[in-house]
């Protein structure tokens, strides 16, 4: 295994992370103040060099690179605001995933290249009222009618909900409980009988839209249909592929958290020295790095794992947990080292922070991935439900 990046990796990395930097540092702090998604512009830019859909394949308008380059270049972006991030996030290892690897030609030919070119976000729609980390028990129904497929129900938490174009819904296809009737089918915005409830406000990820997605009677073609019944457990080995990429979010965010704080350590004084020569800051900013390294190692194991087909889920909900639980960690000695002014908005720290508590409940609470990797540990499966 190789965890060096590669010369042309390095030479992205360097170039998206001063792109960053010059571009979005400065529109970062308000796209959170007024929980605004980027502009078009942003969002062409990021196509324009080449990172959205890159790793997607190239005869759909990818750019048929790895998964470890887009999470460098997400790790980049994330650490001045995962919100940077969303664009290259979604078409790399959002559900646009599933119909790259279980579409049809023609449902390729018809979602890839628009997001490669930047016009189409995909949102995934899984989690409802009653079924969040139980998500088998969905109750959202796709029945079969007469050309098509027939969608009753509603999604809660939705990110993109009302915002993207196309939403990858699952849905119970057959009265059987469990999993073994759960499939996705693809809905487009303006689809009659669709339409989208309250916009979440969350604490942080301001900017990220979140919205119910409500389906009343409405009816989608055939061609809508992605992953037919049967076929949760190809979804959930997919959604490991956006785990990578969730883990990598929170990443940015604690790179971004460690260089904000080592920054100021070594311009703050006190009593004469720079609070960078005390010994309780150094062991702070020692505890994020090898915290932040030990992340990133974590995540690239579980993502070069995905070339070779998917990343195990055992080694993605490990990279989960403690990426995860390393952003809560890192962004909270960053405050510290920041003292009062950690606290204010004059920072990103306490925006940071914010941010950093979304994304262990995105893509399954960390109880939920504990679980699975004690199933791993224990060579044994535990029914929840038993
Ligand atoms: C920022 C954000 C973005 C999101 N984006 C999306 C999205 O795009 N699409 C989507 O479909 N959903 C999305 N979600 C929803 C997310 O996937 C769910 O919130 C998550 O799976 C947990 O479900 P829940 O909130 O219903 O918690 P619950 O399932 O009700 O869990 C509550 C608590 O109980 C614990 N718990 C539950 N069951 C067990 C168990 N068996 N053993 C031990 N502990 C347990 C949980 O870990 C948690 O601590 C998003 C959520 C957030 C916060």
């Amino acid at each position: 295994m190789d965890f060096q990046p590669s010369e042309e990796q390095l030479v992205l990395l360097r170039s998206v992370r001063d792109f960053a930097d010059r571009e979005m540092r400065p529109l970062a702090a308000t796209w959170d103040h007024e929980a605004r998604v980027p502009d078009q512009k942003v969002i062409d830019q990021l196509v324009e060099m080449g990172l959205v859909g890159m790793c997607l394949p190239e005869q759909y308008g990818g750019g048929g690179q790895e998964l470890v380059s887009a999470l460098l270049c997400i790790e980049q972006l994330a650490r001045i605001s995962p919100l940077c991030a969303s664009s290259v996030f979604e078409s790399n290892v959002g559900p646009v995933r599933v119909i790259e690897r279980f579409g049809n030609k023609e449902q390729k030919r018809r979602y890839l290249p628009a997001v490669c070119r930047g016009e189409l976000e995909i949102s995934i729609g899984m989690t409802e009222p009653e079924a969040g980390s139980a998500l088998t028990d969905l109750r959202t129904r796709a029945s079969k009618v007469d050309g098509g497929w027939r969608i009753d129900g509603r999604k809660i938490f939705c990110t993109g909900g009302g915002h993207s174009e196309a939403y990858m819904v699952y849905c119970r296809m057959n009265d059987e409980l469990g999993a073994k009737s759960i499939g996705a089918v693809i809905v487009e915005k303006g689809t009659p009988g669709f339409s989208f409830g309250k916009q979440e406000e969350f604490m942080g990820l301001r900017g990220f839209p979140s919205a119910d997605l409500v389906f009343d009677g409405c009816v989608v073609p055939d061609d809508n249909l992605i992953v037919p019944a049967g076929g949760f457990r190809s979804l959930m080995q997919c959604f490991d592929i956006e785990r990578c990429g969730n883990a990598t979010m929170a990443l940015g965010i604690s790179l971004g958290a460690l260089e904000t704080a080592t920054a100021y350590a070594l311009e703050r004084e006190t009593f004469g020295k720079p609070i960078a020569e005390r010994q309780a800051i150094q062991m702070m900013l020692a505890d994020m790095a090898i915290r932040v390294d030990a992340a990133r190692l974590l995540i690239h194991r579980a993502a070069i794992g995905a070339e070779s087909g998917f990343p195990s889920v055992k080694e993605t909900s490990m990279a989960k947990v403690f990426a995860n639980e390393t952003a809560k960690a890192v962004t909270d000695m960053a405050m510290e080292i920041l003292g009062a002014y950690g606290y204010t908005k004059e920072y990103p720290v306490e925006r940071m922070l914010r941010d950093s508590r979304g994304w262990p409940l995105a893509g399954g609470t960390l109880q939920i991935q504990k679980i699975i990797i004690a199933s791993a540990v224990l060579g044994r499966r535990f029914d929840q439900r038993k």
